[in-house]
């Protein structure tokens, strides 16, 4: 299997093609003009282009699938070179603005990026969890991911993307490759994307939130909190008893971010379970003090699933009653709805129909 060069940063490419100007060039073919095969790259030796080929490929990934929803979030499962299949969801944030026929605001795009083949975690209402853990995935096959579907849609190289690390798989639990991908990301002749624009979220391992941190690239956490207290976080996400709530909010203390920015956390919200105004009111207790934001998530019921879908009335409860003590909370609006947004589900139907 031929390695993909989206792997490497651009010294790491210098040690390869000779000399420095040479991986500009080449970084520049691929990240700016979403080139990905070397025939293409005019201005490099042929004799170079001819070894790169023997030994490498550009792109790792091949579009197996490609569903458009109403609100043209755009969910792609990709086949890996081994034959494995992650998703990757290309979500629109916000309109383009004209005022008179002029732009005055281009159109916001934030991609949702794949870390895993599955998961280790096991939470119990994730359907990505249920087809168990497969690998990691590699640095390039994470970075392949924006790429690819920033060229499938003509996504101009200097035009900002958002990234989040929220697909399938748990990133905090591929550290190496996840650290080295946002890195390459970074990089202002490769598709740069700054780290207040990339934001890892994680269902809470507490040691390696501090890893990440000490790592300062200026990311951004969403925590998948989920549930107030242990007993119920426990049922939801097994690895709760391993690092429990007050392990995770200690660990977000010491996590290092912009002064002007906050931490997420994630609530999925599932009817009877955790939608009720005592786990608001402990939830405004806990993040006291922390510079939070909450985004309730309706949960997306799947078939086989024992959990259900909360009502609109209940979940505005919950949010108004966080508003009104004083936390920032939002509701992720379900996009994509109609092409089965949530994690997982888009994998798990293709393999339904083959
Ligand atoms: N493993 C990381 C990131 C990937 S999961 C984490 O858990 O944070 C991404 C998000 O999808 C999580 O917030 C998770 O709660 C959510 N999710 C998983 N299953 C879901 C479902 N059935 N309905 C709605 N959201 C779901
Ligand atoms: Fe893994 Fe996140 Fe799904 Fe939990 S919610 S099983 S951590 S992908």
């Amino acid at each position: 299997m031929k390695q993909s060069l989206f792997q490497y940063t651009k010294d790491e490419l210098a040690q390869i093609v000779g000399p420095k100007f040479r991986a500009k060039q080449i970084y520049g073919w691929m990240y700016n003009g979403f080139v990905d095969n070397f025939s293409q790259m005019q201005n490099i030796p042929k004799q170079l282009r001819l070894d790169l080929d023997d030994k490498y490929v550009i792109n790792p990934l091949k579009i197996a699938k490609k569903e458009i929803a109403h609100d043209k979030t755009i969910k792609y499962l990709f086949k890996l070179q081994d034959g494995a299949t992650i998703e990757t969801v290309w979500l629109k944030m916000k309109d383009a603005i004209y005022d008179n026929g002029k732009l005055i605001q281009e159109a916001k795009y934030t991609v949702c990026v794949s870390s895993q083949v599955g998961c280790k975690v096991g939470c119990s209402f994730c359907l990505t969890a249920k087809g168990g853990f497969t690998r990691d995935l590699s640095t390039a096959e994470i970075v392949a991911q924006v790429w690819a579907v920033k060229k499938d849609n003509n996504h101009p190289h200097n035009r900002k993307i958002n990234i989040v690390y929220m697909g399938m798989g748990e990133p905090l639990d591929n550290l190496d490759n996840l650290s080295k991908a946002i890195q390459i990301f970074k990089d202002e002749e490769g598709l740069a994307i700054s780290g207040k624009r990339q934001t890892v979220s994680t269902s809470g391992i507490s040691s390696k939130i501090d890893r990440l941190g000490k790592m300062d690239l200026g990311v951004h956490i969403a925590i998948s909190l989920h549930a107030v207290d242990d007993e119920l976080r426990s049922e939801l996400i097994p690895m709760n008893k391993a690092y429990n709530i007050a392990s995770i909010i200690d660990a977000v203390k010491r996590f290092p971010i912009d002064a002007r920015k906050r931490v997420m956390f994630e609530y999925l919200v599932i009817a009877n379970k955790n939608d009720d105004i005592v786990s608001a009111k402990k939830l405004v207790k806990l993040l006291g003090g922390i510079k939070a934001k909450v985004n309730l998530i309706y949960f997306n019921p799947y078939p086989g699933t024992n959990y259900e879908r909360p009502t609109k009335e209940s979940i505005i409860t919950f949010q108004n009653y966080l508003l009104k003590h004083g936390l920032l909370c939002t509701i992720r609006d379900s996009k994509g709805i109609d092409i089965s947004a949530a994690c997982g589900q888009l994998k798990s139907a293709s393999e339904k129909e083959a």
